[in-house]
């Protein structure tokens, strides 16, 4: 007999998980199909993000960073120790258990609340029927409500296919068993930087490979000029304007062509590592009279609402336009299900925080300087160096700075960009305010615990009216 339920979630991503979890929260009999098996072969859910996204990279980024300081920060401390090693296998094996104890929560979780797991791969056919074809063979199941959860994989180029031996992408680079001597990394974005910073503080000498002239354009520009110096003072070799046109491998290294400025240019690695970006997954999702759009660039079409052009299928994570981010994907999950219950919920696009892990943090919510000023809007800015902050000396991390941007005739803050340490969670304090719509001044009045790393928020409120204490104001009152 075929199974019927009211919500069908293709994908356990963290889009699809939580919107699962949500709608079985909300009463709704859910089910969730997933495909990705891990390394042992077993079922695992979770999605990119847990599996080979965001807490496996970040699990080596803070490994890579303990034997970084201790091999280089202690010192000033007044602790010293000689030796440090590192056990590349056993740091890998921590990120591996760390990643199975996250997967198994969320079937932990989806056992608690009731959500059904379909092990196979998902296909939407006309009328919300799916066809799961897992383990078992092929079953159709139907749904008042499905939801396209099914994510994206890193996008391949021609000049550096990927083999996952010497040329690897985002998920070769987790599973590396020793460091690199030399290490390329294709494309300075979010993943490059931040798996490039893992190498790189365990010793390979890195070098990244960016056919952009410009330095993380997202990003607000002092924010940019101060995270290329940094990371360039911390060994990475950050080459602009260097467009990767071919590759070979010979033996157990591959020989880069690129062009820049002068040329073309040839550099040898040990390794690889393709990070271009990513793209999204769609293959064999849709059968042909689905009456799903696509657009042209590859992503489902929605709306502001997660919903497709088919009543009652809705998509949402890194299969739809915007921002590839985690908790982009989770909250459209949650929007979604609220909506599919009837309630007017609606997702703030405006003030989605990104962040990059490496040491200083970069982290951001709202907009730059540069994005305000070409929309003809006036502004005040407010900044704050770490290099004066009690707290950030005290830790020996005063690299980076706060910076607070308003609008110059409501004095409403309208973006917040931090690189320093713990930027992560600085920024979310921004965003809390930005939410409520909170003035610099505001922000300012509010007492904030000393000493804390938060202070340099404070202050860059205050700096933003020309009220900083501890620096000197760029603009007086
Ligand atoms: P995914 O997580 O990709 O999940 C989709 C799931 O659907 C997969 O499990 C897939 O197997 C399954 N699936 C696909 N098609 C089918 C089908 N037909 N049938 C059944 N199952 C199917 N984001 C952050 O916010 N913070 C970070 O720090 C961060 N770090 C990252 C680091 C790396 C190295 C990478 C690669 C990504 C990182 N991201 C980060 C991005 C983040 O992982 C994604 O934005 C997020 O996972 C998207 O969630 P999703 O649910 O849309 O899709
Ligand atoms: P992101 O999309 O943020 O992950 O960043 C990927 C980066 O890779 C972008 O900045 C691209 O400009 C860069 N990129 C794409 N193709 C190439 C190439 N062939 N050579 C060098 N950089 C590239």
């Amino acid at each position: 007999m075929t199974q019927k339920f009211d919500v069908v979630v293709i994908g356990a991503g963290p889009g699809g998980y939580v919107a699962a979890i949500k709608a079985a929260q909300l009463g709704l009999k859910t089910a969730c199909i997933e495909k990705y098996q891990d390394g042992e072969g077993k079922l695992a859910l979770g999605g990119t993000c847990l599996n080979v996204g965001c807490i496996p990279s970040k699990a080596l980024l803070d490994s890579s960073w303990k034997f970084h300081e201790a091999q280089d920060g202690f010192a000033i401390h007044g602790i010293n120790h000689a030796g440090v090693t590192m056990d590349v296998p056993a740091m890998i094996g921590r990120k591996a258990n760390i990643v199975k104890n996250l997967t198994g929560g969320v079937a932990g979780l989806f056992k608690s609340n009731g959500v059904t797991v379909l092990q196979g791969h998902g296909k939407l056919l006309a009328g919300k029927k799916v066809e799961v074809t897992g383990p078992n063979g092929v079953e159709i199941v139907e749904a008042d409500n499905v939801i396209l959860a099914s994510g994206s994989r890193p996008i391949d180029i021609p000049p550096a296919p990927v083999d996952q031996k010497i040329i690897v992408d985002s998920t070769g680079a987790l599973e590396f068993q020793q460091v690199p001597k030399r290490l390329g990394v294709i494309g300075a974005g979010v993943i490059g930087l931040e798996l490039g910073s893992v190498w790189s503080r365990l010793g390979a000498e890195v070098t990244v490979l960016e056919a952009l002239d410009t330095f993380l354009m997202a990003a607000d520009t002092a924010v940019s000029k101060e995270a290329l110096k940094t990371l360039t003072k911390q060994g990475l070799d950050i080459k602009l304007g260097a467009r990767v046109t071919g590759s070979e491998v010979q033996g157990e290294e591959v020989l880069v062509k690129y062009t820049d400025a002068n040329g073309e240019q040839t550099i040898t690695f040990d390794k690889l590592i393709v990070a271009v970006g990513r793209r999204p997954v769609t293959t064999d999702l849709l059968a042909s009279d689905s009456g799903v759009d696509i657009d042209e660039r590859g992503f489902i079409y929605v709306d502001d609402y997660c919903a497709t052009s088919v009543p009652g299928v809705y998509a949402i994570g890194d299969v739809v336009r915007g921002l590839m981010l985690a908790h982009k994907a989770s909250e459209e999950g949650i929007m979604v299900v609220e909506r599919i219950k009837g309630h007017k919920a609606v997702m703030n696009y405006d003030l989605i925080p990104s962040v990059i892990y490496t040491h200083p943090e970069i982290a951001w919510v709202g907009k730059t300087e540069q994005a305000l000023k070409a929309e003809g809007i006036e502004v005040n800015v407010g900044s704050f160096p770490f290099a004066a902050s009690g707290r950030a000396m005290a830790a020996n991390d005063t690299g980076g700075f706060v910076k607070v941007i308003a609008d110059a005739k409501t004095d409403r803050v309208l973006g917040v960009h931090v690189i320093g340490p713990s930027a992560a969670e600085l920024v979310q304090q921004g965003a809390i305010a930005m939410e409520f719509g909170t003035s610099a001044e505001d922000l300012g009045m509010m007492v904030f615990s000393h000493p804390t790393l938060s202070e340099a928020l404070h202050e860059a409120a205050l700096a933003v009216n020309g009220g900083a204490i501890h620096i000197a104001n760029r603009k007086k009152r």
